[in-house]
């Protein structure tokens, strides 16, 4: 028999020690929260190309002590240029023009999913993970929440977090259970699970450094119904991504596959088109170590909670990479909800099941609010950005004329970017003198807002136009 709630920790299972899931653990790490943590990898340091840290994701790492290594490692921008696939420049940003960025004191950082999955493990307390635990099932009851992995085990709690990625068996769990409680066919959308679409295949690699790709450098290309994104680390190595619309796909491709002589195929008609004005993209594939081929898969889903279930990261708002938020939405969420769940141990020691699913309801809808927004714009951006709609190219340049305001957008700390509310915020460092350049800028800024207000007005009137025509 469970002890009563009063005389007991609250006990969270995460599922999942990616950066969803390790965010979460270090949130709770010292509030009187136990947690344990199930991961299905058998080792520490997967895969995968490169990632951006974005300021809403660099405070939060800040305030749970991170963000040094996270600086000493990565690589900070030094410029962003929009490309088309014939070489032609649209726009070159430098860093230091962007204004939000310079006023958040977050640089935008290029680092190795590799590297920052590293230092999340190894600043954890690492007793309370388990590696080679693939979750299969979760029995949830009015009193607690029991998870079972493949290989026998089983855990016990108060919540299970599922951290699991775009593929969550947590969420699958979550609605097998609403589907047995409530009428199995009713057509609600709350009781409906959100099906991914995968309008766009993306293929992930590493190059070598390449002579005229220099460090800190970002390239954005724009081709005929596909996009890249190259990010120059600082070892000088290459991480880079392509998105491919689907109707440029050849017959029958698997969803999944690091087969170089498959991803060889498929990007065979790309080889000879520019990344930048002096390098191919054939250039930088063939300098590539290491590549794999995933779905795109993108995904806001309606109910990230459900009883004693809730969903963080990739597992319930699976974006497109292109704005570059997926994990810096994820390393939000998991603190967002460290925080209700602080407030809710702290509130009553009574762990019932009616004040945990009010809690819960009330984070999701913040969060919701929140997340909503980039996942749309992350939507419109890979739409725009790899289109062969004639309509939508012209939006391109039009776009990569405003991207130092959408950076300074997207990049931006408002009053719903999610910090860890029991933890100090870092001391600002802003110098007086970026102060005053600041308001130089003032007049230049405004201009770019309405710019920008156009452009994204206009963006989504052609997109839906464009959607609702073919
Ligand atoms: C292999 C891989 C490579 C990627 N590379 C890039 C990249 O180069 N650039 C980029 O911008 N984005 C990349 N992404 C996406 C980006 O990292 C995500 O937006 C971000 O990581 C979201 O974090 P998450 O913790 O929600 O999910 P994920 O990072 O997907 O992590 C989910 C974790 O859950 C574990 N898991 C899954 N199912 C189970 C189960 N049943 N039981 C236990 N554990 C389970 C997985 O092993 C994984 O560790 C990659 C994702 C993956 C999975």
């Amino acid at each position: 028999m469970s002890e009563p709630n009063s005389r007991r920790p609250f006990h969270v299972i995460i599922v999942g020690a990616s950066i969803a899931g390790l965010t979460l653990a270090h949130c709770l790490s010292n509030t009187g929260i136990e947690f344990t943590i199930l991961e299905a990898r058998s080792d520490t340091y997967p895969d995968g190309a490169g990632l951006v840290i974005l300021p809403n994701g660099a405070r939060i790492l800040d305030q749970l002590g991170l963000y040094q290594d996270v600086l000493d490692q990565g690589q900070c921008m030094v410029s962003h240029s929009t490309w088309l696939g014939t070489g032609h420049l649209l726009r070159r940003v430098d860093a230091g023009r962007i204004r939000y960025l310079r006023r958040t004191d977050y640089p935008v950082l290029i680092i190795s999913r590799r590297t920052l999955l590293g230092i999340l493990y190894t600043r954890l307390q690492r007793s309370l993970l388990f590696f080679n635990r693939r979750v299969v099932r979760v029995v949830s009851s009015p009193d607690k929440v029991t998870v079972h992995s493949a290989d026998g085990l089983s855990v016990s709690g108060d919540l299970v977090v599922g951290a699991d990625g775009v593929h969550s068996t947590v969420r699958k769990q979550m609605w097998h259970h609403i589907r047995k409680v409530h009428d199995a066919n009713s057509s609600s959308r709350w009781l409906i699970e959100v099906p991914l679409t995968d309008s766009f295949a993306g293929i992930f690699g590493v190059a070598q450094s390449i002579p005229g790709l220099d460090r800190g450098d970002i390239h954005r290309t724009y081709g005929h119904g596909w996009s890249t994104l190259l990010m120059v680390g600082a070892d000088c190595r290459v991480s880079w991504f392509m998105s491919i619309s689907r109707i440029m796909m050849p017959g029958l491709v698997p969803r999944h596959t690091s087969d170089r002589a498959c991803v060889s195929r498929i990007v065979e008609p790309f080889l000879e088109k520019h990344v930048t004005s002096n390098v191919t993209f054939g250039e930088v594939f063939n300098r590539s170590d290491s590549c794999i081929m995933v779905s795109l898969e993108e995904g806001f889903q309606n109910r990230w909670s459900w009883s004693r279930f809730v969903g963080i990261g990739d597992a319930v708002h699976k974006m497109a990479p292109n704005i570059a938020e997926g994990a810096n939405c994820a390393i939000e969420s998991a603190a967002s909800l460290a925080n209700h769940l602080v407030s809710f141990v702290n509130g009553s020691p009574l762990y019932t099941e009616d004040r945990l699913i009010s809690m819960l309801k009330a984070w999701e809808d913040s969060r919701k609010r929140r997340t909503r927004g980039l996942f749309i714009i992350s939507q419109c951006a890979i739409r725009i950005e790899a289109t062969t709609s004639w309509v939508l190219k012209l939006l391109q340049a039009f776009l990569a004329q405003c991207h130092e305001t959408g950076i300074g957008l997207l990049t931006s700390i408002t009053s719903r970017t999610a910090r860890v509310d029991h933890l100090p915020l870092p001391l600002p460092q802003q110098s007086s003198a970026h102060q005053l350049l600041n308001k130089e800028h003032e007049n230049v800024w405004s201009m770019q807002l309405s710019l920008l207000s156009l452009a994204t007005a206009t963006s989504l009137m052609f997109y839906v136009l464009h959607a609702l025509l073919l």
